[in-house]
């Protein structure tokens, strides 16, 4: 059969009709344990171990990355959470590499929990391959790359990482979070697990936390799905739930995300109060090549140094009216924030520190035209 299209599975893999009543969504199984017929004799025996919801949404979330058998996904309650059990998968003495831009949080748990325990870390400017090579140890178990990055928008080669993660013995997972598995597909590009913070555009309206890991490998998926068991960072039901039915209108809010981001990304480097503009859709990206490739479209985030400095990054970011000042990202509504102050003072002081003007944008599905107009009011006044 040919294989459907991922708008289809969005809305249609592990998401058939419920068995006893026809509902056409997925029920909430509001429950922790399982009648069974006899001892040990049943399908689902307890919700940390596994929930009819959940299994709705690690399956579509599996088939979106064309995972075969063996393969599949395990939702986590937050991206930090997917991160974490990432984590179990390292013994003291491990050495991992990660990006000089990652997303904060990971930073903070690889430096301060992983680091605790005795796991080892490198830094590198993963779009620079030579330095990715030279950071690899024979005691390096994975290299964490995340593209496009957080804030500065730099996109890394996942198949040339791959490539060179492999050859070192080591595995290669991909934080997918900003460009979710209908623009960017880390497992088909050679990466052995992709990671989400699904909080954000999967979810897509900003009233849910939650992760996943996907992984085509069945050893892998084992060992996660024991950890997720052993340890328990589970979505519950409800969360799922939202979740699920973020999913199902991902493809088409992606779409309106990539239009308007584009549109107003242009729209910016016009502007007479913004210095550099980071959005890999503009040609002048220094990575727009790659992209364009390992992209079907270029993602709603942008971020603009200000011409004036920190303290007119700071006013601007007060100014907007549609653009709500607010840390997260991937929601319908348009968010604005300064980085340095907000979602990246973990990182003050570190490799990852980012620039004092930066401003990010997480550009919404409103209409383009009063988001520009927000924006030129928010800059000039
Ligand atoms: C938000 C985010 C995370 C962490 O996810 P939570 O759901 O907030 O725990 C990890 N990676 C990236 C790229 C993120 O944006």
């Amino acid at each position: 059969m040919r294989k459907r299209k991922y708008e289809t599975i969005a809305i249609h893999a592990g998401q058939d009709p419920d068995p006893t009543t026809g509902a056409v969504v997925t029920p909430i199984y509001a429950t922790s344990t399982y009648a069974q017929e006899a001892p040990g004799k049943t399908v689902y025996e307890y919700s940390r171990t596994d929930n009819p919801t959940r299994t709705a949404l690690q399956t579509a979330l599996g088939e979106l990355e064309g995972v075969g058998d063996g393969g599949g996904a395990v939702a986590t309650a937050s991206g930090m959470a997917a991160v974490a059990l990432l984590g179990y998968l390292h013994k003291p003495g491990d050495h991992v590499v990660i990006p000089n831009d990652a997303y904060g949080g990971t930073y903070r748990f690889i430096a301060r929990v992983l680091g605790e325990q005795g796991v080892e870390w490198t830094v590198v400017d993963q779009t620079d391959l030579v330095a990715v090579e030279k950071a690899l140890r024979p005691e390096t178990t994975w290299v964490l790359a995340e593209t496009p990055t957080n804030p500065l928008l730099r996109v890394v080669d996942i198949a040339a990482i791959a490539g060179l993660a492999h050859a070192g013995g080591a595995r290669l997972v991909v934080d997918n979070t900003f460009a979710t598995s209908y623009l960017q597909q880390p497992l088909a590009l050679g990466a052995d697990m992709s990671l989400y913070s699904t909080t954000k555009y999967v979810g897509g309206h900003s009233d849910v936390v939650g992760g996943a890991l996907v992984t085509d490998d069945a050893e892998l998926l084992e060992q996660l799905r024991f950890y997720q068991n052993a340890a328990g960072p589970v979505p519950g039901p409800f969360d799922v739930y939202l979740t699920l039915r973020g999913l199902k209108t991902l493809a088409v809010r992606m779409d309106r995300h990539c239009a308007n981001a584009r549109t107003i990304a242009e729209f910016l480097t016009g502007h007479q109060a913004v210095g550099e503009v980071f959005f890999p859709g503009l040609e002048s990206h220094p990575q727009h090549e790659l992209a364009a490739t390992q992209m079907a479209d270029f993602g709603g985030m942008i971020s603009f140094r200000t011409k004036a400095g920190p303290d007119v990054a700071e006013k601007v970011v007060a100014r907007t009216e549609l653009f709500f000042l607010a840390e997260s990202l991937g929601g319908v509504e348009s968010l604005i924030e300064v980085p340095a102050l907000m979602t990246h003072m973990s990182v003050a002081g570190t490799d990852l520190e980012v620039p004092a003007d930066l401003v990010r944008l997480s550009v919404g599905i409103e209409h383009v035209d009063d988001l520009i107009e927000d924006l030129d009011q928010a800059l000039s006044g």
